[in-house]
């Protein structure tokens, strides 16, 4: 009894002190300088972003089945659209149709920054064109949005990117360092070795050009609504980005007509292997970076949510249990494993002598496609063959206190009080991962305000963007190259 009272005590103060400790959990004093008005254009974006998706710029594996003809026309309309970039800057293509344009800075010694995009979109998945309210290709404007394949992902950056560099021609602006603007045109597809974004980085590495700093897709400003929680708006600057590994995980079997089956053919116990393998999860972790999410959205969170947030340390085991649960939340903190196809036999009358499945996994930065290996190998026991398919490891993690990112983060605050940043982990792959072999501060973030259901529409039906982000967007790329091209 005495040790159940002990016991009631110590809940009694670790309650009080988890209680106080929230109390005092509130959003950082930081400070935000004031920063000039920006002239910026949104009506000249709007026409140009709707323009820009009408040119097909759709990439394929094989470079045979693109039609280069819709990039020329996109070039073409690039130099209509920005006359003064194509004036004042150097321009090169490489590699099919990527480019690279180069504004030269005062100071050629200083590291060069780089500000990237793609030109290439998905296709239109078979049978759901009449799914579409405006039709993809067309850069529909309805007043509120823009339609089309690419609005989101990604000609709203790139014509951002342009509109602002032409902007600050336009009022004589030099910038320091070089400024490159790199638009690979395959970022889709990423499969040959000599894909745009890795022919442009060969390109500056065969100079011996070290880039200070990257900026390229990935996060947004995502709003924050709940009701009686938290409603503020989350910039998710993404600074790493998981990687990938697809195996082939095959039994062998004696195989035979099936009309005298064993008892489990090479299908049935290859049914085993799976369930092994999805009953054993890679660990689960709550990385620093999770931990300062977190920690952002605690502390601008009501205070039952603060509670929660400044006392990880004690409430780690069931966050990781509710996270797993949730599969969006599970990626975030674990290596993800997911079967995806399944061969047997070549006919219905003939037992497998060999059945395969693939797992398709996404791997956390920290881990390698050598720890999948190990890790499928262990789970599934003896007399399993595992063979890589292939597969990217994840990339580096840029630092969340380098000059580029601070900017980010001071840029997004500057714009919306309500404007909370916070670095995390980009799901799907980007060009940018490239860079790493020359630029050790690569961030993933495209400025514009997009809700989670809006986000879906990329790479499917309905893709679109509302007019009311462009502002915001253009006043962000101006910024940022004004404050990085800086010294
Ligand atoms: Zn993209």
């Amino acid at each position: 009894m005495r040790y159940f009272y002990g016991f009631l005590i110590l809940l009694g103060v670790f309650t009080v002190i988890t209680l106080i400790r929230a109390l005092f959990f509130k959003p950082k004093k930081e400070q935000v300088r004031e920063w000039e008005p920006e002239r910026v254009n949104p009506e000249r974006f709007r026409a140009n972003l709707s323009e820009a998706i009408t040119y097909k710029t759709i990439s394929d594996r094989n470079p045979e089945n693109m039609d280069f003809k819709q990039f020329e026309k996109f070039h073409s309309f690039l130099a209509r659209a920005y006359p003064l970039i194509h004036e004042c800057l150097e321009l090169e293509k490489v590699s099919y149709a990527s480019l690279i344009y180069r504004w030269r800075g005062r100071d050629s010694s200083l590291d060069p920054i780089a500000l990237l995009s793609h030109q290439d979109v998905v296709p239109i998945s078979k049978g759901t064109l009449d799914d579409w309210t405006h039709p993809p290709f067309s850069g529909f404007d309805d007043g509120e949005f823009i339609w089309g394949r690419g609005a989101l992902d990604m000609k709203n950056h790139l014509i951002a990117v342009m509109e602002s560099v032409e902007s600050l021609l336009e009022e004589d602006f030099v910038p320091e360092r070089d400024v490159y603007l790199c638009f690979g045109h395959d970022e889709e597809v990423m499969s040959l070795g000599d894909s745009g974004a890795k022919t442009i980085v060969n390109t500056f590495a065969q100079r011996g050009i070290k880039l200070d700093c990257v900026l390229d897709e990935g996060g947004a400003i995502l709003p924050v609504n709940i009701k009686g929680v938290i409603n503020k708006r989350l910039a998710g600057i993404g600074v790493a980005e998981k990687g990938h590994a697809d195996f082939r995980i095959s039994v062998r079997a004696k195989g035979g007509h099936s009309s005298q089956p064993p008892k489990h053919s090479a299908l049935g116990k290859l049914a085993n292997v799976i369930r092994r393998i999805e009953s054993n999860q890679f660990k689960a972790s709550l990385t620093p970076m999770m931990r300062s999410l977190f920690d952002k959205i605690g502390r601008n969170a009501s205070y039952p949510v603060r509670a929660v947030a400044c006392n990880i340390w004690l409430l780690k085991y069931p966050i990781l249990a509710i996270m797993k649960k949730i599969p969006p939340a599970a990626c975030m903190i674990r290596t993800t494993t997911a079967v995806t196809q399944a061969e047997g036999s070549p006919a219905p009358n003939v037992l497998p002598q060999k059945a395969s499945i693939t797992a398709n996994f996404r791997i956390m930065p920290g881990e390698t496609i050598e720890d999948v290996k190990e890790h499928i190998e262990k789970v599934v026991g003896k007399g399993v063959e595992a063979e890589l398919i292939k597969g990217e490891n994840p990339s580096n993690i840029s630092p969340s206190d380098s000059r580029a990112f601070k900017a980010i983060d001071e840029i997004c605050r500057s714009m919306n009080k309500d404007n909370i940043v916070a670095a995390f982990l980009v799901m799907g792959g980007t060009d940018a991962r490239n860079y790493e072999s020359i630029c050790n501060n690569v961030y993933r973030y495209s400025p514009f305000t997009v809700s989670t259901q809006l986000l879906l529409t990329c790479h499917g039906t309905n893709e679109r963007i509302p007019i009311a982000s462009f502002e915001e967007a253009l006043t962000f790329f101006k910024r940022y190259i004004k404050q990085l091209s800086k010294k």
